[in-house]
């Protein structure tokens, strides 16, 4: 039997509810969606034979007329995704069942017999994972670097050359298990929102900082305007008008101070031209500098590379502190390799404390420094595979 679009759309709603809220009773449900009571058992009834639900147990909340809540959840190793997520410097994957428990992952970097770039390099390092993992999957959702939507879906919506030639429809035509992209930071904020051990049904923003820099905004339990590429683009806000000239034509935007890719082309100079700088004890090539080094070099001292990364962050705060005018958000997550400096995290606090609020409107968004982890964005490319495949019944 074929559902209608209605039906469909019930079923989501209900799905979405239990995976972000869960565990969470059928008459909770009834409430917060408005669905009937009637139609919340019918469907939660189809879904418990199905194995994407299961009934826990019950409440020891009492209810007036004296019986208990049975409280909904999702059952572990029922169903398995693969998540991925394809970056300038390497692929990752991850194996999870339908909960987003990681079973599996693995990461290839960037070298000379892989080239993240290519597109036919990322079926081969996909289908090489598939092989080695022995087990059937739903789905694989793919965390990409750039914009991704139903109109354009052959290619990843970037200004980054790099990735001009990666053809989604052969990578997708590749292989027999159905894959869904969307980008990356949207993906680890559906991710947050449906994996997460927490709760986080209100308004959030999940801010990421990496070699780009965007947000994604959790409005109303959705992603807020995921079809206008510029809203998110906080890396191209300027936060001095009289800074260098960015990539987009602006002067002073907030990626020429944070970004990974900024940071990077600013140590670099420092390598080359800087006779006190620490960064070349790590390499002789200034090409060749990580973050990592970065963030080891400002430990050990080097303050010309701790006076970019302070101002780095000074310029995240300005940003964030920002946003709490214009954006209703209950919480901020904050991710990036960046903070995986414990200093930069105290100074970013500091930074954000020190901002004083409109008397009588005090209503400030907590700051919630994400656990960098480099599988993170595969992740997301699970909760990606879970929203279109199971929850929101792509066609
Ligand atoms: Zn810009």
């Amino acid at each position: 039997m074929s559902l209608t679009k209605k039906q469909q759309q019930i079923i989501a709603t209900i799905l979405d509810k239990i995976y972000a809220e869960r565990p969470i009773s059928r008459i909770d449900i009834a409430k917060h969606t408005g669905i009937t009571p009637a139609t919340v058992s019918s469907v939660t009834a189809d879904l418990i034979q199905n194995k994407h639900i299961e009934e826990l147990g019950e409440t020891k909340e009492q209810l007036k007329a004296g019986r208990k809540k049975i409280l909904l959840d999702i059952p572990k190793r029922q169903y398995y995704y693969i998540g991925s997520e394809i970056s300038q410097s390497r692929f990752t994957f991850v194996l999870t069942d339908n909960t987003g428990e990681v079973i599996y992952k693995k990461k290839m970097s960037n070298s000379t017999t892989l080239s993240t770039n290519s597109v036919e390099d990322y079926i081969d390092a996909l289908s090489s994972f598939i092989e080695e993992i022995e087990q059937n999957v739903e789905a694989i959702g793919v965390s990409l670097p750039g914009h991704y939507n139903q109109e354009n879906p052959d290619y990843i919506l970037t200004n980054n050359p790099c990735w001009k030639t990666f053809d989604l429809k052969k990578l997708k035509q590749s292989f027999s298990v159905p894959i869904y992209f969307e980008n990356n930071v949207n993906a680890m904020a559906l991710a947050k929102r449906l994996l997460s051990d927490e709760i986080h049904s209100d308004n959030f923003i999940y801010f990421h900082v990496g070699h780009g820099m965007h947000y994604s905004y959790m409005f109303k339990k959705q992603l807020y305007s995921k079809d206008n590429f510029l809203i998110g683009e906080i890396g191209h806000t300027i936060v001095n008008p009289d800074g260098e000239l960015c990539e987009c034509g602006k002067y002073g935007c907030l990626q020429t101070y944070a970004s990974e890719t900024w940071l990077m082309k600013k140590a670099k100079l420092l390598h080359e031209k800087s006779s006190s700088t620490f960064l070349r004890e790590f390499t002789n090539d200034a090409n060749a500098l990580t973050l990592d080094q970065l963030l080891d070099a400002s430990e050990l001292g080097d303050r010309a590379v701790t006076a970019l990364l302070h101002q780095a962050t000074k310029y995240l705060a300005v940003s964030l502190t920002n946003l709490n005018m214009m954006i209703d958000a209950k919480k901020v997550f904050v991710h990036g390799k960046l903070f995986k400096n414990k200093q930069l995290i105290n100074l970013l606090r500091e930074h954000l404390a020190a901002k004083p609020l409109l008397q009588g409107f005090e209503h400030k968004q907590e700051i919630s420094i994400e656990s960098y982890d480099s599988f993170n964005g595969a992740v997301g490319g699970v909760a990606v595979a879970l929203t279109y495949h199971l929850i929101a019944f792509p066609s």
